[in-house]
């Protein structure tokens, strides 16, 4: 269980390289915000915030932040991809957790994404 922790960490870590960085990717984009709170059964809901400079790895897929869940995570790529090319400033939305949490308790996260664009 441990080391496929860190296997998966490792291959996170390395797929967050090759995704490159905001300012490659998408060119003309000044920043990137995601909010977002994230639901799990049992816990009180978590506020997190996740800003992206020009300078940050393109790599918008969060981890689920449920312990027993190794392979999990929410991935925001297609939403903000989407976003970036219809020039939108604000999308609100849900997602469920894309791992299998062994104990049952599923989480999903209602987010935010704002994203400004360079004049
Ligand atoms: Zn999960």
């Amino acid at each position: 269980m441990i080391n496929k922790r860190n296997d998966v960490k490792l291959e996170r870590i390395q797929k967050r390289r090759d995704a490159g960085t905001v300012v490659k990717r998408f060119p003309g984009v000044a920043e990137i915000v995601i909010n977002m709170t994230y639901n799990q059964k049992g816990i009180r809901p978590i506020i997190r915030t996740f800003n992206f400079s020009p300078n940050s790895y393109a790599f918008f897929r969060i981890d689920c932040l449920s312990k027993e869940c190794v392979d999990g995570g929410f991935d925001l790529t297609r939403v903000i991809t989407t976003m970036i090319r219809n020039r939108s400033v604000v999308e609100k939305g849900a997602l469920n957790c894309e791992g299998n949490d062994p104990s049952g308790d599923s989480s999903d996260i209602v987010y935010e994404v704002t994203i400004q664009y360079m004049k």
